[in-house]
């Protein structure tokens, strides 16, 4: 699974795969050999513990099994902290959040079927693992996790996430995912339309980024939390609220990329004790703004075991077809309204340094 899912990953610093393979005349994105069935070749770019890229530029796999390729690249944004993220490990482990877990996967099963690739449809240039899920903010890997259990069709997976606390975990729970440090609002490492499908979970959006690496008739699969979410504690232990038109800006701002094919919402009931709630208050983004034993305090006001709605939204969205005209370009020529989608590389590679 994991030598599959290199075969989308282009360097971001030069864009080069990491294949392995010598450079041939044109080629540029030759698929790897097949490997003999029942066999899992260590690809030579994985050389020891480094990933290193056809121009040989290499970066670093953690002993715990993530790779970092932000190496070098910094960040405007704030990782979740090793507290956030052990406090959703646990509430995560509970099975709180299960139902929406199951919910998830079966829609991202649906659109692992082969029959989701139109006839007609452009096809995929370049290397392309099958079956692969990319998890845009992949976390502790929860989600993604019921996904691969669930979904026999995904046979590569891709998560990143900008926390190396949170791909610790990951890494433990899909040690065959493909488990990389990357920040979403960034051109993302990966080929063009080499995706299956896309899972967004809580996470942010990069939809110019989600369009160009999802492959025709794919599915870009986001989960949202809905206004009634946690309501009956929100405000009594300082939970950020939800903004009421969340959905219908979620809507427009993948506008003119996607259109939205089906909306499933997952509501039902939890039973949270004070530790529950703590957790809950301390794993989102709330948790870069409170301190643990403020949280503490806050939560003795409540019942012992409270009850509080879980209410999520999983919105299916597919890509708005590339014209015809596009589609039927000579190898070469650059596409004539979609800049950067088809020639397999991010629009304008990150000056990312992997050294
Ligand atoms: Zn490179």
């Amino acid at each position: 699974m994991f030598p599959a899912a290199l075969a989308a990953l282009l360097c971001p610093s030069c864009a080069a795969p990491f294949d392995a393979r010598p450079p041939a005349g044109g080629t540029h994105g030759a698929p790897p050999e097949p490997a003999t069935p029942g066999e899992v070749p260590e690809p030579a770019a994985l050389s020891g513990q480094a990933l290193v890229c056809r121009e040989g530029h290499s970066f670093d796999r953690a002993r715990q099994g993530y790779i970092n390729l932000l190496t070098g690249a910094g960040t405007a944004f704030v990782p979740d902290t090793a507290a956030m993220v052990a406090a959703r490990d646990e509430f995560l482990q509970a099975g709180h959040y299960q139902p929406l877990a199951e919910a998830i996967a079966a829609r991202a099963a649906a659109g692992l079927q082969p029959e989701g690739l139109p006839p007609e449809g452009p096809r995929p240039e370049g290397p392309r693992p099958e079956g692969l899920v990319v998890d845009a903010g992949t976390g502790t890997g929860y989600y993604l996790r019921a996904l691969l259990d669930r979904a026999p069709a995904a046979t590569a997976s891709i998560g990143l996430d900008l926390s190396k606390f949170a791909l610790r975990r990951a890494a433990r729970t899909n040690p065959d995912t493909l488990n990389l440090v990357w920040d979403l609002w960034r051109p993302l490492p990966l080929a063009a339309a080499c995706a299956d499908v896309i899972l967004v979970v809580f996470a942010p959006r990069n939809p110019a980024e989600f369009a160009r690496i999802l492959r025709p008739g794919g599915t870009l699969l986001v989960v949202t939390p809905l206004p009634g979410h946690l309501a009956e504690i929100a405000i009594g232990v300082g939970l950020l609220g939800i903004q009421a038109d969340k959905q219908e800006m979620l809507v427009a701002s993948l506008a003119g990329s996607f259109l939205l094919a089906q909306e499933e919402d997952v509501n039902y009931t939890l039973r949270l004790d004070h530790a529950d709630v703590a957790r809950l208050a301390l794993m989102g983004p709330a948790g870069h703004h409170v301190a643990a034993d403020a949280v503490a305090a806050r939560v003795q006001s409540l019942p012992e075991v409270s009850e509080v709605s879980a209410s999520f939204r999983i919105s299916a969205f597919t890509p708005v077809p590339v014209p015809p005209v596009a589609a039927r370009r000579r190898p070469g020529q650059e596409p004539r309204s979609v800049s950067g989608r088809a020639n397999g590389r991010p629009p304008g590679p990150p000056a990312a340094s992997g050294t």
